[in-house]
């Protein structure tokens, strides 16, 4: 970092960067060990997490079982789940749940007082529980806000927006942080012993999305800035079933509507799935989310019709989706619900083992950020709150095990919510059209290209660079992966290889990908949509 540093603080015990369900939930399960929490706003409100509406799967309904669980997780991966991490995460599952009670968490539950669960794609059987119907996200978040922020050992530092990690002889030790106050900026030092980046996925780099803002893959950026080696980053989740009215970020049509009999149609009332896959509506998404696109491409309109499965409980049943519709005109319980699919989850990130370590010493990851192996090429629904919960657990073993606790030093800011620049449109436009659903050589070449004009315009800015240097990780993986499988899917290789095998990448190999790739087909300037 070659800014001056207005600010040294060294900040006692663990430095988490992110304030949704992977950041508050460490920070709980490592106290009384000391954590700060770091973030760009208020706890329990930013990130992916406070918008998760279907719930999380975990096998704690009679007649289930965590090797059920972990089969289904392991069939949607596609062939790339670590089946060991699988196992294990399934297997954790119910006791994560038994922790969200503890903190407050008001799951829904039967009329004999056991836990509803629900039923989503691509699981066997009903295992997903809820909260308020499809409010599953927004009361997880408050209530691990509200302990949080009454836990002793937990400092909330709000309004900082990290930009760079700080290494010392190859080792973290913190973060670079810009505040603002006022018209002032200016650039904090945090020092650590430990640092656990929970900055969930990417989505706000595409220009469908159904993730917020703040979800600008600048943890995974920072992270392979410093060397880390990244995985699986080509596999990007949509959702097939983003409500299409226009608004950014998209407003979600939950999956658990199509675990209710939901059923999707074109303008015509012409029910497509069922010719694609035996599952129909319930197929893996990334099969229903194509399909999808091909009937928009083909010049239809698709709409998700709940009228016979789930009408007039509509409102009571799915408030979310349901408020969503009301304020764009829609009623769900008496018209089909238009749709479209949107960026939504990353599968690919910091590559992390079993304790949720990275491969930079002092660094560790979890939530959306990392990449566990948990679920290979495509996610099963419902199991990133549980991956971030399992591994928030994990990682806060490991941390208490293995670093001491050391005295904070500095005082601490409080400075106004930092607005960070906005994601350039240009990127997001270009990782849509060319990194999207479908994509080829010739449209990644493009992408890359716009990527390195994107990087100069800016200067190389620190913030600009996490979130280009993520889209670049991601196009280059997809370039190197010439076959199709789970959320990948290539026009030029449409088949699957027969020897399944993740990606491990650094950005030195990125650059090396992307330089060769210019060598072979110079690239013109072309206009992004
Ligand atoms: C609409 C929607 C519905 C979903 N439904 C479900 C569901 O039903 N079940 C399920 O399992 N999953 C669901 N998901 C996915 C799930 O919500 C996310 O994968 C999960 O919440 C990620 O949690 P996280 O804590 O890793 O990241 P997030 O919740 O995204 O939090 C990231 C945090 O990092 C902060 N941050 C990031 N970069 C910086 C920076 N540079 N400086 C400072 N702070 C930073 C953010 O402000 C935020 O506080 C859904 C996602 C969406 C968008």
């Amino acid at each position: 970092m070659t800014q001056q540093i207005d600010n040294i603080i060294d900040t006692k015990g663990a430095l988490i960067l992110g304030a949704g369900v992977a950041g508050l939930f460490t920070a709980l399960k490592l106290a009384p060990f000391p954590a700060v929490i770091l973030a760009d706003a208020h706890p329990g409100v930013s990130g992916s997490s406070a918008r998760a509406q279907g719930g999380i799967a975990a096998s704690v309904a009679k007649g289930d079982s965590w090797q059920s669980h972990a089969a289904d997780t392991i069939t949607a991966g596609a062939g790339l789940c670590d089946s060991e991490i699988a196992a294990l995460v399934a297997r954790e599952a119910p006791d994560r749940i038994e922790d969200l009670i503890r903190y407050g968490v008001p799951f829904d539950r039967r009329a004999d007082g056991s836990l509803a669960v629900g039923r989503e794609a691509a699981h066997s059987t009903a295992r997903i529980v809820h909260i308020g119907g499809d409010r599953a996200g927004a009361e997880v978040t408050r209530a691990l806000a509200e302990r949080a922020l009454e836990t002793p050992s937990i400092t909330v530092m709000e309004g900082f927006h990290a930009i760079e990690l700080a290494l010392e002889n190859g080792r973290v030790v913190g973060m670079f942080a810009r505040i603002s106050a006022g018209s002032v900026r200016r650039l904090v030092l945090l020092r650590a012993s430990t640092v656990i980046l929970a900055t969930g996925g990417l989505g706000a780099l595409y220009a469908v999305s159904t993730n917020p803002p703040e979800t600008r893959g600048e943890g995974l950026g920072m992270a392979a800035r410093a060397g880390a080696v990244i995985a699986d980053p080509e596999f990007v989740q949509f959702h097939p079933t983003a409500i299409a009215v226009r608004r950014d970020p998209a407003p979600l049509a939950t999956e658990a509507l199509r675990g209710q009999g939901a059923i999707l149609v074109d303008e015509t009332g012409r029910r497509f799935m069922p010719a694609v896959h035996a599952d129909a509506e319930l197929a893996p998404r990334d099969i229903v989310a194509r399909a999808i696109h091909r009937e928009l491409v083909a010049g239809h309109s698709v709409f998700l019709d709940c009228r016979q499965a789930v009408g007039e409980r509509f409102a009571k049943a799915f408030p979310t989706v349901y408020a969503a519709c009301r304020a764009e005109g829609i009623d769900p319980a008496s018209q089909p619900i238009p749709v479209a699919p949107a960026a939504h989850y990353h599968m690919g990130g910091i590559a992390t083992d079993k304790r949720g370590r990275s491969s930079l010493s002092g660094l560790w990851a979890v939530g959306e950020c990392a990449a566990t192996g948990l679920h290979g090429a495509n996610r099963l629904a419902s199991n990133s709150l549980l991956e971030a919960l399992v591994f928030g657990a994990r990682v806060a073993d490991d941390v208490r095990a293995t670093v001491a606790p050391r005295p904070g030093h500095g005082a601490i800011p409080a400075p106004d919510r930092y607005a960070a620049a906005p994601v350039p449109q240009v990127l997001r436009d270009t990782m849509t059209r060319f990194a999207g659903l479908e994509r080829d050589a010739h449209g990644l070449r493009q992408a890359l290209g716009t990527i390195g004009q994107i990087e100069r315009a800016g200067g190389h800015e620190a913030s600009l660079l996490n979130m280009t240097v993520t889209a670049k990780m991601v196009v280059t993986a997809a370039l190197a992966r010439r076959e199709s499988r789970g959320g990948h899917y290539r026009n030029d290789y449409p088949s699957t290889n027969g020897t399944p095998a993740r990606t491990f990448m650094t950005l030195a190999d990125a650059d090396k990908i992307a330089a060769g790739h210019s060598a072979q087909t110079p690239l013109k300037n072309h206009a992004v949509r």
